[in-house]
């Protein structure tokens, strides 16, 4: 048994349907969670997965998800004005 990182549950690693929710580690209902999280950041960042600066971003995203950094949850608007067309 191990307990949840985002909700502190006990669960059996065993039975995680996914492998890359055992590195925090997260329950099952916390990882869909992150998951579905993880869509509205990838639509609100408009990240580009085939980006390795991207991925890197929402990876700080999914350590903040799972309290492991302190930041912001989401950023809508970017305010950095390096972007500019
Ligand atoms: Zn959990």
């Amino acid at each position: 048994m191990k307990s949840c990182l985002k909700c502190g549950k006990q669960f059996d690693e065993n039975a995680i349907e996914d492998s890359d929710s055992a590195k925090y580690p997260s329950c099952n209902s916390c990882w869909k969670e992150w998951t579905t999280y993880a869509v509205i950041v990838i639509n609100e960042m408009r990240l580009d997965m085939s980006l390795p600066e991207h991925r890197k971003a929402l990876r700080k995203y999914e350590r903040i998800f799972f309290g492991l950094e302190k930041g912001e949850e989401i950023k809508k608007n970017p305010e950095e004005g390096s972007n500019v067309n």
